[in-house]
Formats: structure tokens, sequence, C-alpha cells
């Protein structure tokens, strides 16, 4: 399969079968914790490619086999927002499939109407917040150059004015960086302005884009999602469980691509 891989099974969102939007790490960051490497350049500039049609044809010929499945999740090897078409697949979803569609952004391009009319097409919304000022997020997503943190923060709140789904959010905890108890509070501060209904809180368990990263304790984990209002959990060290029956070319296919966060 060219554009799908999986499915996962996933804490969070059950079996979910991930769509790859992209073209290998297209993305509007270069997130320090991120596992698919350094992106070259960041970028705002929205594409058709890879081909919608394709990517739905594929997808078509997946579901003839009849699989169970919960989710059908856009996602893969960069952010799903920056493919000018990404709403149709929610669209395909919803008209063609008893499944339920998920969204997984980076959040970026949230300040673009056009790009939060499609992404209210999704089910389930899930955002990213991992800073609470435009330097902390420089220093841990280092985004284009062009985005400002608070244009986005606002982008958050305005959407879940406009979304009727389910909106969660995931925080990258990175030792260091975020993992003061202060900083935690501002980002739960600033996540209070939207109101999730989930978050969860992951950290380095595989290879980082920076390699001297570490992972956060469970226990420090723990300690942090206690500052959240709404209730907020570890994702756990495996956020992903791989199934135990796929082969070597599955499992590299899986680490190549983004679905690894439930
Ligand atoms: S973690 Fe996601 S948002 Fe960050 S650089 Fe990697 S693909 Fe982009």
């Amino acid at each position: 399969m060219k554009y799908l891989f999986g499915p996962v099974p996933s804490r969070r969102y059950g079996r979910s079968l991930g769509v790859d939007l992209s073209l290998f790490k297209t993305c509007t960051l270069n997130c320090c914790f991120c596992q698919l490497g350094d992106t070259k350049e960041t970028t705002l500039t929205r594409t058709a490619q890879p081909p919608i049609e394709d990517v739905l044809s594929e997808l078509r010929q997946w579901l003839l086999r009849g699989e169970p499945l919960d989710y059908i999740t856009a996602s893969g090897s960069g952010e799903p927002t920056l493919h000018i078409h990404f709403g149709d697949l929610f669209r395909f979803v919803r008209a063609e499939t008893p499944f339920r569609s998920l969204l997984l952004s980076n959040g970026s391009l949230f300040t673009l109407p056009e790009v939060r009319r499609e992404a209210a097409l999704a089910d389930v919304v899930k955002l990213s917040l991992n800073a609470w000022d435009q330097a902390s997020f420089e220093k841990i997503v280092r985004p284009h150059a062009s985005l400002r943190f608070d244009a986005i923060l606002e982008s958050y709140c305005a959407f879940r004015h406009e979304y009727h789904g389910r909106l969660d959010l995931e925080v990258f905890i990175v030792p260091g960086m975020n993992d003061a108890p202060e900083q935690v509070d501002r980002i739960a501060e600033l996540a209070q302005r939207f109101r999730p209904d989930d978050i969860s809180l992951n950290t380095a368990v595989r290879p980082t884009a920076d390699p001297s990263l570490r992972a956060c304790s469970s226990e420090q984990m723990a300690q942090l999602a206690l500052r959240f209002q709404t209730p907020a959990h570890d994702s756990g060290p495996q956020n992903t469980i791989i199934p135990v029956n796929m082969t070597s070319e599955e499992r590299a296919a899986l680490a190549l691509r983004h679905p690894l966060k439930s």
C-alpha cells in the first residue's frame, strides 16, 4: 500500500487505519521530538499531492477486504492539512463507510478558515499544544518563520466554537523544555481557553529528530497530568500497540509514518 498504513490498534481510538496525505516529511514545523527525523525545509505551501483520487482509490480497494475498523485517520509522514483536499477524505469516510474519521494535526494551519472548515468534517480532531508563548514555540517545534503562536491559539478557540465534534489535545513533554510544573501550568491554562474533550500527554519513547532528547519518566508524566483541568492522561510508553503478527516490512512502513499517537 502506498498511502495507507495499519490498521493500528490504539488505546484511545481502537483500530485505526492511517491515511498518509503527505509527501514524506512535508511539514510546517520541525519539532525537536519528531519521530520522522528533521524537516529539511518547513513549508506553508498547500498542495494537491499526492492526488486525492489515488489515495481514495487505494482506500476503496482496502475496504473491500471487509476488515473491522474503528477509525480512518488522516495522519502520516507530514502535516495532513498541507494537502488542499484533505477534507475529501472525511467526506468519503462519511458517505461510503460505516467508520469514524480522525484528523491528527499540529494545528499550525488552523489560522486559515478554509482549513478549519474542512477539519470540521472529521468526527474527531486531535491538535497539539506544546508551548505557551512564541519563544517556547520556536524552541520546541522550530516552526516556519511566518507562524505565530498567539494566532494559532486564537484559531483553536475559533475552531472550538465552529466545530461540534470531539476535540482532543496532545501535549508532548520534552524534559528541560516544557516539563517544569509552572510551564505545564501555563499550557494547561491555555488549553482551558478552547476546552478540549480529552488531553493526552506524550513523551519521547522512540528516536527523535534531536537525538539528545530523553523521555519523561512515567511518574513525572502522571504528576504533570494532574495539572490539567480537563482530565489528562499519560498516553503510555507505547501509544500504539504494534500487532505481534506484523511482518518486519509492515513494522518498517509503520515506523516511517506518524501513526503512533493515540
Ligand atoms: S512531529 Fe509532526 S508536526 Fe512535528 S515535525 Fe514531525 S510531522 Fe511535523
